[in-house]
């Protein structure tokens, strides 16, 4: 099937661009099917699928007009395992992205490697109707998996996740970060346990960047930033989140690296709850890190990253100590870099802070971007010094 798309959009894709928004599509179409693209005078633009996800409306995944089989995708997965090479001769890291989406040529889909094990992520209705296909390509090109599961992430009747072929591995499974432990579940709702795309920023922390020091991980889901900050020589770590699955999740993680869980302290708290609490019990902590969802709900209020991320620099200033510690973060797409380091800087003046910006991360390598979609990199996290 053929799709005209509007001259703006076959300018983008003739750059290289890969994602189509409803707005480029020059008529109204609806398939599940792979299509081809053209422009206003039916000339070839390059092929891909339409699909509605959260990011936009489909996806080009070649510009050739080659057929879109098995021997396509197998390329495609072959050139992205080639890039991640010296991600398996690691023997300190048993957990990494294997598969980036359009990142990796291929936009809707993600597979993660979690030591022997894979993790699909499904974005959007079309591409998982071509997932039996996807996945006898992709294991064509990883003989070694040994199984996998997956997640559908569009709104469907479906289950979350699922196991998908191969044997099911013992849990928790443990899989290694940079020589530390983390104990992950494959096949529990959409999340597994750990967001691997953070591990750089852990790397830090247990490389002894908050070594000595006391530190507060807010919205800390397993407390896997804890975790990396008391193997490297933290003080005490406290790990707040609202899901009350975090406390038992968080003391696994701790124990599965042979820190007592009673050593630190794990507390079933809204954030903004627990900012009140620590003013009123006089709590302070030498480093704070803030790595909400993009957008948040409770009895009270609704909290947004894009609106509301100032006011959590604010309130962790005033629990903050001299001379401490801000690890900012969100991965909220809507938000860019400029605009989410703008929001904090603008935080650190109102309450007249001074502040030193030390270090910046954005998505590791096998979090895969390409050069045309920049946008892909969702990832801002920054470390800060406050006097
Ligand atoms: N920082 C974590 C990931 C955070 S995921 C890591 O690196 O692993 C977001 C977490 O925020 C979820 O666990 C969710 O339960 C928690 N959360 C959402 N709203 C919250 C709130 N108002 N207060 C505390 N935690 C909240």
């Amino acid at each position: 099937m053929k799709i005209k798309v509007t001259q703006q959009a076959a300018k983008k894709i003739r750059r290289g661009y890969p994602l189509l928004r409803n707005e480029d599509l020059a008529t109204a179409a609806e398939t599940k099917e792979w299509v081809s693209f053209v422009d206003d005078k039916n000339n070839f633009l390059g092929q891909g699928y339409l699909g509605q996800q959260n990011k936009g409306a489909g996806w080009v995944i070649s510009r050739q007009p080659e057929p879109l089989d098995q021997q396509f995708f197998k390329k495609v997965f072959s050139k992205a395992k080639e890039l991640r090479h010296s991600f398996f001769i690691n023997p300190e890291t048993t957990a990494f992205r294997l598969f980036n989406g359009e990142g990796d040529g291929l936009g809707g889909l993600t597979v993660d490697w979690y030591r022997g094990y894979g993790v699909f992520s499904w974005y959007n209705q079309s591409i998982y109707q071509h997932s039996q296909e996807l996945i006898a390509a992709f294991q064509a090109v990883y003989p070694e998996m040994l199984g996998a599961s997956e997640k559908i992430r569009f709104q469907s009747e479906l289950p979350e996740s699922r196991w998908l072929f191969g044997e099911e591995p013992e849990e928790p499974l443990l899989i290694k970060e940079n020589g530390i432990q983390f104990a992950t579940y494959l096949n529990e709702g959409l999340m597994t346990g750990i967001f691997l795309d953070q591990r750089e920023v852990r790397n830090q922390l247990v490389e002894g960047f908050v070594s000595g020091q006391t530190v507060l991980n807010m919205f800390s889901y397993t407390g896997a930033f804890s975790v990396a900050a008391a193997m490297g020589g933290a003080l005490e770590t406290t790990s707040v989140d609202l899901a009350k699955r975090s406390r038992e999740k968080t003391a696994e993680q701790f124990m599965v690296n042979q820190i007592p869980p009673e050593s630190q302290k794990i507390i079933v708290m809204d954030t903004f709850e627990f900012f009140k609490y620590a003013l009123r019990k006089k709590l302070t902590y030498d480093v704070i890190i803030l790595d909400p969802p993009s957008f948040a709900r409770n009895k009270k209020k609704t909290f947004s990253v894009a609106k509301n991320y100032g006011d959590l620099i604010s309130q962790s200033l005033a629990i903050l100590n001299p001379g401490g510690k801000i690890i900012a973060s969100t991965n909220a797409a809507n938000v860019n870099a400029v605009k989410f380091q703008g929001m904090i800087e603008d935080a650190f003046r109102e309450e007249q802070r001074s502040f030193q910006l030390k270090d910046k991360f954005s998505l590791p390598f096998d979090f895969h971007v390409a050069t045309e979609f920049p946008e892909g990199d969702y990832l801002k996290v920054l470390f800060y010094q406050v006097d």
